[in-house]
C-alpha cells in the first residue's frame, strides 16, 4: 500500500466531514435558494466599528498586536462585562483576546485536557465542540436536551448527575443555546454549578448570544460566571461576530481567573500567535457603544424571530419558539418528514428554501432526527421569501421517494 491509498488523516478526525454549514451553504449557492442555514447576518454592524476598523486600516495598525490582545480592547473587554453581567475581570491577567469564539473553545480544550479526561456538554452540540474535544484526545459526555410539552428545551436532571464522574474535567455550556434557541434558566444553571463544584470541574461557558435573550424568555441571560462559586472555576468565552453581526471578522475571547486565561493563551499562541489587528480597535469601539445598540440589536432579532415562526407555523411547521439566538428548530412531522437530513437536503428542490438538520449535532441522532433548524438573522423581505416559498411545500411523503433508513 503507497501512502497515496491511505487516509493521511489522523483517527481522531476521521469521524468529522466537511461541516454541515459549509454543506448547506454551497446548496444554497448551487440552487440559488434562500439560504436560512448558516447563522450569518445579511446587513453589517454599526458603523461606528466599521469606520474605526477602516480607521485601523489605514492608519497602520497592520503588524503583530500583542499576544493577549490589544491593550484597549482587553480593557474594553473588562468594562463590558462589568456594565452588562457584574462581572470583574482584570484587563492584564484574566483576559485574552482569540480568533473567534471557535479557537477560544479549541485552545481551551487543548490547553485543559489530558487524553482520556471527559466533558460534560449538552447535545444538540455546535459542532466545533465534538471536534475540539476530540483533537483534545477528551471523551464527550453529552446530555440530551429534550423538547418538553411547554415547548421549551430541557435536561433531565438525572442524566446530567450521570454524566459526571471521576474523569469530568469540565462542562462545556452554551447558553443561549445554538441550535435550541434555549435560554438556561438561573434553576438549571445552579445545579450545573452544584455539580461542577461537586466533582472539582471547570466550566467553559460559550456566550456568543450574550446579547440575544429575548424578553419574553423564561429568564434572561445569567453567566454562569454570576453564580455563587463559579467565577474561579469558569471561562468565559464569547465573540463580536453575533453581536456586531461580523461574524466574518473573527474576533473572539475569553476571561476568567488569570490561570484559566494564561493556560488557553499558551496554546493559542502556538494556534494563530495574534489575529486581527486592525479590527480589535474597532471592536473596542463597538463593545463601548451605549445601551440602546444592544437593546435595538436584541429587539431587531426578537422581531424577525416572531416573523420566522409565525411563517414556519403558518405554513405547517411544528415550530419550537426560541428563547434567544440566531435561530429556530422546528418538527417535520406534520409534513410528511422522518428525517431532518433527507428533508434538508430536499429541501432547496423542492421549495427553494435550506434549513440545517439538527441530528448532526448529537451522539443520539434519534433524538433529533424530526428537528430542523433556520436562521432569522436575514433581513425581513428574505424571511418573507423563503416563508412564501415554504408555503408551496408539498406534502414531503409524496414528493421524494424514501431513503434506505441508516
Ligand atoms: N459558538 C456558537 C454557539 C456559535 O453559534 C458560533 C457560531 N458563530 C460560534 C461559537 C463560533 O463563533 P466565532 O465565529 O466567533 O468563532
Ligand atoms: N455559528 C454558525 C451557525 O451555527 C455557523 C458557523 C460556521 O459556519 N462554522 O450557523
Amino acid at each position: 500500500m503507497t501512502s497515496s491509498d491511505v487516509d493521511p488523516l489522523v483517527t481522531r478526525m476521521r469521524p468529522f466531514g466537511t461541516t454541515i454549514f459549509a454543506e448547506m451553504s454551497s446548496l444554497a449557492v448551487r440552487t440559488g435558494a434562500v439560504n436560512l442555514g448558516q447563522g450569518f447576518p445579511d446587513t453589517d454592524g454599526p458603523p461606528e466599528m466599521l469606520t474605526a476598523a477602516a480607521q485601523a486600516l489605514a492608519a497602520g495598525r497592520n503588524q503583530y498586536p500583542p499576544g493577549p490582545g490589544i491593550p484597549e480592547l482587553r480593557a474594553a473587554l473588562a468594562a463590558h462585562q462589568r456594565r452588562f453581567w457584574g462581572l470583574e475581570y482584570d484587563p492584564d491577567s484574566e483576559v485574552v483576546v482569540t480568533a473567534g469564539a471557535t479557537e477560544a473553545v479549541t485552545a481551551a480544550m487543548l490547553a485543559l485536557c489530558e487524553p482520556g479526561d471527559e466533558v460534560v456538554c449538552f447535545e444538540p452540540y455546535y459542532d466545533s465542540y465534538a471536534a475540539s474535544i476530540a483533537l483534545a484526545g477528551a471523551v464527550r459526555r453529552p446530555v440530551t436536551l429534550r423538547p418538553g410539552s411547554d415547548g421549551r428545551y430541557a435536561y433531565d436532571p438525572d442524566e446530567l448527575r450521570a454524566a459526571f464522574g471521576a474523569r469530568t474535567r469540565l462542562v462545556l455550556l452554551n447558553s443561549p443555546h445554538n441550535p435550541t434557541g434555549k435560554v438556561f434558566t438561573p434553576d438549571e444553571l445552579t445545579f450545573v454549578a452544584q455539580l461542577c463544584q461537586e466533582h472539582d470541574a471547570y466550566a467553559i461557558t460559550d456566550e456568543v448570544y450574550e446579547h440575544l435573550a429575548f424578553t419574553d424568555a423564561v429568564s434572561g441571560h445569567v453567566p454562569l460566571a454570576t453564580l455563587p462559586g463559579m467565577r474561579e472555576r469558569t471561562l468565559r468565552i464569547s465573540s463580536a461576530g453575533k453581536t456586531f453581526s461580523c461574524t466574518g471578522w473573527k474576533v473572539g475571547w475569553a476571561s476568567g481567573p488569570a490561570q484559566l486565561v494564561s493556560a488557553v493563551l499558551r496554546v493559542k499562541q502556538f494556534l494563530t500567535f495574534v489575529n486581527a489587528a486592525p479590527l480589535q480597535p474597532a471592536v473596542a469601539v463597538a463593545l463601548a457603544l451605549p445601551d440602546d445598540y444592544f437593546t435595538a440589536f436584541r429587539a431587531g432579532l426578537q422581531t424577525r424571530r416572531d416573523q420566522l415562526v409565525g411563517g414556519l407555523t403558518a405554513a405547517g411547521f411544528d415550530v419550537l419558539n426560541p428563547e434567544g439566538t440566531y435561530f429556530v428548530t422546528a418538527d417535520i412531522t406534520a409534513l410528511g418528514g422522518t428525517d431532518g437530513v433527507d428533508f434538508c437536503r430536499a429541501l432547496p428542490e423542492l421549495a427553494g428554501v435550506v434549513a440545517v438538520p439538527t441530528q448532526v449535532f448529537y451522539d443520539d441522532p434519534a433524538a433529533g432526527r424530526r428537528l430542523i433548524r433556520f436562521a432569522f438573522c436575514k433581513r425581513p423581505d428574505v424571511l418573507t421569501e423563503a416563508v412564501n416559498r415554504l408555503h408551496r411545500l408539498p406534502d414531503f411523503r409524496r414528493s421524494t421517494p424514501p431513503r434506505s433508513e441508516v
